[in-house]
């Protein structure tokens, strides 16, 4: 948004709530008259109900897993496309800033909260109609307050014969929000922004476009051609601040014939760079599917387990022996592999043996059929039903340990990855957000509620074991030196790139732990973009710096950004200013 106390065409500001926009205290200063007017009008599209300002509402959308989080100064709710159009009209005419989300689950890059104090959050959860399914061409045209629990549970009932891909964060996160911001799944249809196809678009003066050739009516292809015809658009709506989307289609996968989820523990840590060229060769040679993933020591533990406070005393970061310690107990390696094997019968019991072949002499190859998950979940009933009889529980426990190798705690997780990569979204996995959490993993998982201390650090570099190790070594020592876990897990992006999601767990509620963790990742930002590494994706913390590395890319987008939303009211800050 322009600086608003500049002279230039103070005519027309006199009648906007916005006096001033503090940038360095990342604060809009807002005149309360002209806002409560704004709200007023905007209350004459939604309904009064659906425009809120009550303290508690607003505080709990500027609290955020990452820290410094911002409040927004009121939160709109429309009900429609049409609502939405006319609350940007509105809102451009008096140059109200709006921070549009579409469920606000964007845990551990800023969740709901804008990158301005101030903002009015402008929340799309009510737009959650699924608008089609179409069955034989396996997509679907959704709004953007659909969830993946949403989609999932409609096409069990309505069409089985589709999957949808899912994360494994928030089940209540939106499917359209996560595939703007570009996230990635578990299935080979895991690279959620490719599978976007049709969108509508409300633009900052409030019209209304449909990317490529429009809806069926003016053209077939819609939701089945991604390039239209002529310049291709849809990125410009992506990572950005230049349009609403309202609606958008998405393709599906069709239900395989046959699928298996499989998991493998890297023996000897060394390896990594030799198990990443290899899953790269795979996945080049149509082997392996996109979301397959490595994961460390770290991730595995804050899935099973929380930070072991009675072991290291105010250690913010676990010693060595500690961890040691953890991994063998737990059976967790330092590093593990998983994915979903996904075709006809006769496709996965070939890819199958050529996994196999492949990571000969890497480690433990376990493959899990639905058989297989079937019997570990009877195990898991039977070890629940005997809490009251604990030396029968141990003895089982002991035995499965010895013919597995694998501890009886890491049981609820083969399930739970066993059925994401089907697309079966779960809390389970979002529960590792209260990993330096004093409360309880609680069964209703809210990280933003619950004052989680999470920030996702995302670099992404070419797929070799090469270019992988040396982001891993040049992140790995600034957790060290700031004394934080490193949690890395290895996410293919496609055959070519990998992302390197880093997470920084710390105590929220030690304001100390929260300034390292802003310094920290400070650091990460500065030494990957010196040694030449972009983040996949970032969120209100790397906002500032997102073009440092390429200012004449970053002198386009404002570009754009100018000729399309001239009042900057478009989500403020997401863009550098
Ligand atoms: P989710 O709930 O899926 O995690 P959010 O709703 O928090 O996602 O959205 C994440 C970010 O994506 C928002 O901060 C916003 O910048 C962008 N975004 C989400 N939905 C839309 C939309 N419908 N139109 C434009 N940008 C959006």
């Amino acid at each position: 948004m322009a600086d608003a106390s500049s002279p230039a065409d103070s005519g027309r500001r006199d009648a906007t709530p916005v006096k001033a926009i503090d940038w360095a205290q990342r604060r809009i200063v807002i005149d309360e008259r002209g806002l409560a007017e704004a709200l007023s009008r905007f209350a004459e599209v939604v309904g009064t109900e659906h425009v809120v300002t009550e303290l508690s509402a607003l505080r709990a959308m500027g609290q955020a897993t990452v820290p410094d989080s911002r409040r927004p100064s009121a939160i709109v709710y429309p009900g429609s496309a049409d609502e939405v159009a006319q609350i940007i009209k509105l809102a451009e005419s008096r140059s109200v800033p709006l921070w549009p989300c579409s469920k606000g689950r964007n845990w551990g890059y800023g969740s709901a909260a804008p990158f301005l104090e101030g903002t009015v959050l402008l929340h799309l959860e009510r737009l959650n109609r699924i608008i089609e399914v179409n069955e034989e061409l396996a997509y679907a045209v959704i709004e953007p307050g659909v969830t993946y629990r949403q989609l999932k549970a409609f096409l069990v009932q309505h069409h089985p014969n589709l999957w949808c891909d899912c994360t494994d964060g928030p089940p209540d996160g939106s499917v359209v929000g996560n595939a703007l911001e570009r996230g990635l799944g578990v299935t080979s249809y895991g690279d959620h922004f490719a599978t976007l196809c049709g969108l509508e678009v409300v633009l900052a003066d409030g019209s209304l476009i449909r990317t490529g050739g429009g809806e069926p009516g003016h053209c077939h292809t819609w939701n089945t051609h991604k390039w239209g015809v002529g310049p291709y658009l849809e990125g410009l709506f992506s990572q950005s601040s230049l349009g609403v989307v309202t609606k958008a289609g998405v393709w599906l996968l069709r239900r395989p014939q046959a699928f298996v989820s499989f998991t493998l523990d890297l023996a000897d840590e060394a390896n990594l760079p030799r198990l990443v060229d290899v899953v790269r060769e795979l996945s080049l040679q149509g082997v392996l599917p996109q979301g397959t993933h490595i994961v460390n020591d770290v991730v595995a533990l804050a899935v099973v387990s929380q930070y072991p406070r009675e072991l290291v005393g105010n250690c913010t970061r676990l010693p060595d022996a500690v961890m040691r310690e953890l991994r063998k107990h737990l059976t967790i390696p330092q590093w593990s592999l998983g994915g979903g094997l996904y075709g006809t019968r006769a496709q996965v019991n070939a890819v199958r043996a050529e996994l196999r072949r492949a990571l000969r002499g890497l480690g433990r190859l376990n493959v899990l059929t639905d058989r297989k998950v079937r019997a570990l979940l009877r195990l898991e009933t039977v070890l629940e039903s005997l809490r009251s009889r604990p030396l029968l529980r141990q003895a089982i426990a002991a035995g499965f340990r010895r013919l597995s190798g694998k501890s009886v705690e890491l049981l609820p997780v083969a399930k739970r990855v066993h059925s994401v990569m089907q697309g079966i979204p779960s809390d389970y996995f979002v529960r590792h957000a209260y990993f330096k959490s004093p409360l309880e993993k609680p069964e209703d998982a809210h990280p933003d509620r619950d004052n989680c201390g999470l920030i996702w650090f995302a670099p992404i570099a070419p797929c070799t074991g090469n270019h992988v190790q040396v982001v891993l070594n040049l992140c790995k020592q600034l957790f060290i030196h700031h004394n934080f876990d490193f949690y890395a897990a290895l996410l293919m992006q496609n055959s070519r790139s990998m992302i390197i999601l880093l997470s920084i767990f710390y105590d929220k509620d030690i304001p100390a732990e929260a300034n390292r963790a802003q310094v920290l990742y400070s650091a990460l930002t500065e030494a990957t973009q010196k040694a030449g590494y972009q983040q996949y994706r970032t969120g209100t913390m790397g906002m500032a710096a997102l073009f440092s590395t390429a200012p004449e890319y970053g002198r386009f987008v404002r570009r754009l950004k100018t000729a399309l939303d001239p009042m900057g009211i478009l989500a403020p800050g997401k863009l550098p200013h």
